[in-house]
């Protein structure tokens, strides 16, 4: 894929401040320091991106922004223009915090996850070197039960003996309940997976929920 542009384009909590829905969208979502940051760095390859995500006040917003792709053709020339939304959703750090963090953490994120029409994916990302933390499933059972496409990103694979990768993989599907193809070995390091995940996320596929 071909990034053509990538830009912050605003932050919101509820949602009469989250931006018009015009935009296909894919959500990003996962544990503190999962990689999150460096997967829509290198998605993007824009750094200044997660770095918006960071700034001091944001950590706990959705963060929205705007990106231009276009498919490389074979011959190594740019396919069409498409225009997607890639949304940051804030780490699940705050699920363990004070009750009432908490509730108001689920309550944005559900807000979000339900009443989000241009939804197109839910991207879950998951350490790919540890085994699957409780917190995944439930966040995969959750976006599954709201009818969101499950996307997950196995992330910092590079850290895995490549020969132990493809049973990494599969437990971790069998793991989440979804198919092994779902799931994407990613590496940030080593830019690996980025073609992948980006195909699940672009062009005609996943518009409809499931
Ligand atoms: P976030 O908190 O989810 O945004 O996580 P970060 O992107 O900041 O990454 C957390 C830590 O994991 C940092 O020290 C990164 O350098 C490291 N990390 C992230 N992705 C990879 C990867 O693909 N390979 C390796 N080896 N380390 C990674």
């Amino acid at each position: 894929m071909i990034v053509l542009q990538a830009g912050f384009l605003k932050s919101a909590t509820a949602r009469d401040q989250w931006p018009p829905a015009d935009l296909p969208e894919v959500a990003f979502c996962g544990r503190s320091n999962v990689g999150k940051s460096s997967c829509l760095n290198v998605l993007t390859g824009r750094r200044q991106l997660a770095r918006v995500s960071r700034t001091p006040g944001r950590t706990r917003l959705i963060n929205f922004f705007d990106v231009r792709v276009a498919e490389r053709t074979r011959s190594g020339g740019r396919g069409p223009e498409q225009a997607l939304r890639l949304v940051d959703l804030p780490g699940y750090g705050f699920a363990s915090g004070p009750r009432e963090e908490r509730e108001q953490w689920k309550g944005m994120i559900e807000g979000y996850l339900t009443g989000r029409q241009t939804l197109r994916a839910l991207v879950v990302l998951v350490d790919g070197q540890i085994a699957v933390q409780p917190s995944d499933v439930e966040m995969v059972r959750w976006g599954s039960s709201l009818h969101r496409r499950i996307v997950v990103v196995a992330t910092k694979l590079d850290r895995l003996a490549r020969a132990r990768r493809p049973a990494q993989i599969q437990k971790i599907a069998a793991a989440l309940d979804v198919p092994r193809e779902r799931v994407i070995a990613f590496s940030a390091k080593e830019k690996f997976g980025v073609e992948e995940l980006w195909r699940e996320l672009a062009g005609g596929r996943g518009a409809a929920a499931g």
